[in-house]
């Protein structure tokens, strides 16, 4: 055994060193496997969805079970390494993974049970998307996740959640009906709303904040094969307007995404995705001024399975590629946005680059501000800046492009981000952070004091305790 401690990382962000021994420790304590750098394995385990992302953990610590959050946490704290959780690795900023630090890697821990007389299901953490949905859609079920299959489960449900079931059933964390925590102290908590309530609060909408969750449980719904799919268009001042107008007034069965793209022949193109999961004929009705917009160039909008549904933009995001991301929330496009919108669609950076309007409206908006940590309850677009490349020599020109473009953008849209869209609280600094948080962020900060004054969960949109 090499007996020269560990260098690692701090929670203060200062170089330290781990006895050999207390690694050793760690990794006899643990169900899963623990990866030092140059082991087996580590290579992959440190990489995350987001290419342009390329820090190296000292420890990566598998964990198999609540026991091992539990090991992973004592670990952190006793020898103040800095710690990061890892769910699906989807955030764009990686802040799954840390430099020098250690990382709970949750990514193996995947059963699900679901319940389909009570319409429920128990997930652990390292479930993705596509892998829960498969699971609930053996009894014709569903809950609101995102729309990526590759996205995991707990960073999406702990951030907010949006989806094509939000106008229906509300945000992913409106779903949620109590979790297993593991928090700073290496207590494991059961929380609902009867139940540490105040911690199951904070974790709809700030949860990386306040421990690791180690299984969510959810409410389903009735999901059968919805009425969905995509409508590329020219990319036209009309057909952005008409987008707009169109999603502003969509009843709740019906939740849209728009993608300025690069079309055929490389000219700007716009793809119109929809799901409506209600009565088929009504969904055509409720489409029909979309599909009668005129110099469409694609339509694909059938009766298709929930699963099909799911994973339609999948092809759109392959893991491994670089990626940046700058967000706003915007409540409506108006002709200055939609000029300016234009305006950098006519230079995207690389063919793989797209600018993205998520909808959040329906029952996802009518809940209250104070309900959930997420604060965001009112009808907005998540407007994503979001270029991309296989080449990362184009990373400068297209990180340059995506800045000045949610600059320009800035005039026309709400002092509020969607949290999961952040790219960096480093590069945007704390101001943003509160805006992702809004009018909750004060009892956030209650929270935090309470359930982790030392600041150990820290990789994330930080919430700063203030004792
Ligand atoms: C291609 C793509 C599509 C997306 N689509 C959507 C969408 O449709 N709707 C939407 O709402 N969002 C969407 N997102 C954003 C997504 O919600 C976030 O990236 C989210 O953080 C992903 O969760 P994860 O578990 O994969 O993240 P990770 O990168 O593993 O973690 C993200 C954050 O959550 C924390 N965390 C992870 N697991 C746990 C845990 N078990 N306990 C405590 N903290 C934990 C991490 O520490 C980190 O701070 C998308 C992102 C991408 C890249």
């Amino acid at each position: 055994m090499d007996v020269i401690d560990l260098p690692v990382v701090t929670t203060s962000g200062y170089p330290g060193a781990i006895p050999r021994k207390a690694v050793e420790d760690l990794r006899q304590k643990l169900g899963g496997r623990l990866l030092c750098a140059g082991e087996d394995g580590y290579e992959s385990a440190r990489r995350v969805w987001n290419g342009m992302v390329d820090k190296r953990p000292a420890l990566i610590a598998g964990c198999a079970n609540v026991q091992d959050a539990v090991a992973c946490i004592n670990f952190a704290r006793d020898y103040e390494v800095l710690l990061s959780v890892r769910g699906g690795g989807h955030n764009y900023a990686g802040k799954a993974v840390c430099d020098g630090g250690l990382v709970a890697d949750l990514s193996g821990m995947k059963r699900i049970l679901v319940d389909p007389l009570r319409r429920t299901a128990r997930a652990q953490a390292g479930l993705r998307l596509g892998e829960f949905d498969r699971e609930t859609q053996r009894f014709a079920l569903a809950t609101t996740l995102g729309v990526n299959t590759d996205t995991g489960i707990a960073g999406l449900t702990l951030g907010g959640g949006y989806g094509w079931l939000c106008g229906k059933h509300g945000l992913a964390c409106d779903n949620l009906i109590a979790a297993e925590v593991v928090t700073a102290t290496g207590e494991i908590l059961h929380c609902s709303a009867e139940e540490n309530g105040d911690l199951f609060w904070g974790l709809g909408g700030a949860g990386a904040n306040f421990g690791i969750v180690t299984e969510f449980d959810y409410c389903l719904h009735p999901v059968g094969p919805v009425l969905g799919g995509m409508i590329l268009y020219p990319l036209t001042e009309e057909i952005l307007r008409l987008f707009d107008e169109f999603s502003a007034s969509a009843p709740d069965e019906l939740t849209t995404v728009g993608v300025v793209v690069t079309g055929p022949q490389g000219k700007p193109a716009f793809a119109t995705f929809v799901c409506y999961c209600g009565d088929v004929a009504e969904g055509e009705r409720t489409l029909r001024p979309l599909r009668r917009f005129a110099n469409s160039l694609a339509d694909s909008i059938t009766v298709r399975s929930y699963l099909d549904m799911q994973s339609l933009l999948d092809p759109a995001w392959p893991p491994g590629r670089h990626y940046y991301n700058k967000a706003h929330n915007v409540r409506r496009l108006n002709k200055d946005s939609i000029d300016t919108m234009l305006q950098y669609a006519a230079k995207l950076p690389t063919p793989y680059t797209n600018i993205a309007l998520q909808q959040l409206h329906g029952v996802a908006a009518r809940i209250r501000p104070d309900q959930t940590a997420f604060p965001h309850r009112y009808d907005h677009f998540d407007l994503l800046v979001h270029p991309a490349t296989d080449d990362p020599a184009d990373a400068p020109n297209m990180i340059r492009w995506a800045r000045e473009c949610w600059e320009a953008l800035h005039p026309f849209v709400e002092p509020a981000v969607y949290v999961n869209a952040l790219e960096d609280g480093v590069e945007e600094g704390e101001r943003r952070v509160r805006e992702a948080y809004g009018a909750n962020y004060d009892r956030l900060v209650l929270l935090k004091n309470k359930y982790d004054p030392d600041n150990l969960f820290r990789t994330n949109s930080n919430i700063k305790p203030t004792i």
